[in-house]
């Protein structure tokens, strides 16, 4: 695997296979990197002849500075994964690499961040977007692939690409889970057991929240999930929405849409989750 740290480097190495009419794959993370992210990587293997992880822990993409601190950084692990997983090149830029200057871009994007993520981390869909572009526009990605696990964050990064013409084609990816059903995340690495454990009502409620979408009311199914984590003392619910699939927007009743998802945030203990599922499509 070819590592860089610099985007000149990078893209020296990245023109000389495109000029060789090499299609390039491109999965930026954050790192501490799981099977979540692995297998972005081996769908990326699968359909280009190029494989680029970039690994960058984006400072104006937190709200909140104690998440940043605390975001594992396992770069050594991270590294041995992807030369497991045979992927080409890792890019590894730092912070001054990325923003040698503050950014000051401002992203407009409609409803769409007014809901869920965009409503209780402000700033953040801005900061993903302002880096996001930065990567496309130094990786110049045929294809680039997203989690469906942050489905928020793929529906805007797609708007993103449709706005500013960028030729990529953005590839959903399912969300891969533990085996008690706890969608995959760096941040889980903060759990203890016994959180991982009580973590699991997240997906749990999930399903159940599906079994239901077709016999009760949203407004019933929303109650439902409110006692759920009521009854819980180490996990707080922030928010649990069903909500249009493509505009993110809230639904009042089940004929206002038929391609409809529910998105929740839980908090256990001090470690904010997120995960969903879709109801209809
Ligand atoms: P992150 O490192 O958390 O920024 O995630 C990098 C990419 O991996 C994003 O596209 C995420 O949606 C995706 N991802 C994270 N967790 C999972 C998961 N459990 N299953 C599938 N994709 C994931």
């Amino acid at each position: 695997m070819q590592t860089f740290k610099t985007i000149h480097d990078l893209r020296n190495y990245l023109d000389d296979l495109r000029a060789n009419g090499k299609s390039i794959g491109f999965v930026p993370t954050m790192g501490a990197l799981h099977e979540g992210h692995l297998s972005l990587i081996r769908e990326a293997k699968e359909e280009n002849d190029v494989v680029v992880c970039s690994i960058f822990v984006n400072p104006i993409q937190f709200n909140n500075s104690s998440d940043l601190e605390k975001y594992p950084r396992t770069i050594e692990t991270d590294m041995q994964l992807l030369i497991q997983e045979d992927c080409d090149v890792l890019f590894f830029p730092d912070e001054k690499e990325m923003y040698p200057v503050p950014s000051t871009e401002q992203y407009d994007f409609g409803d769409l961040d007014k809901v869920m993520e965009g409503e209780h981390r402000p700033g953040h869909f801005n900061g993903v977007a302002v880096v996001v572009k930065k990567l496309f526009e130094i990786v110049e990605p045929q294809r680039a692939y997203f989690g469906l696990k942050d489905y928020q964050q793929m529906v805007i990064v797609h708007k993103l690409t449709k706005d500013y013409n960028i030729p990529v084609e953005i590839v959903p990816c399912s969300i891969v889970r533990e085996e008690n059903g706890l969608a995959m995340s760096s941040r889980n690495e903060r759990l203890s057991l016994t959180e991982r454990t009580q973590a699991a009502l997240i997906y749990q409620t999930l399903k159940m929240v599906k079994i239901k979408s077709g016999f009760a009311t949203i407004t019933e199914v929303k109650e439902f999930v409110v006692k759920q984590f009521r009854k819980q003392k180490n996990m707080k619910l922030e928010y649990f929405e069903i909500v249009d699939m493509y505009s993110l927007q809230p639904l009042r009743t089940w004929a206002q849409s038929t391609t409809v998802i529910a998105c929740i945030a839980v908090w256990v203990g001090n470690v904010r989750l997120i995960d969903n599922i879709i109801l209809f499509s």
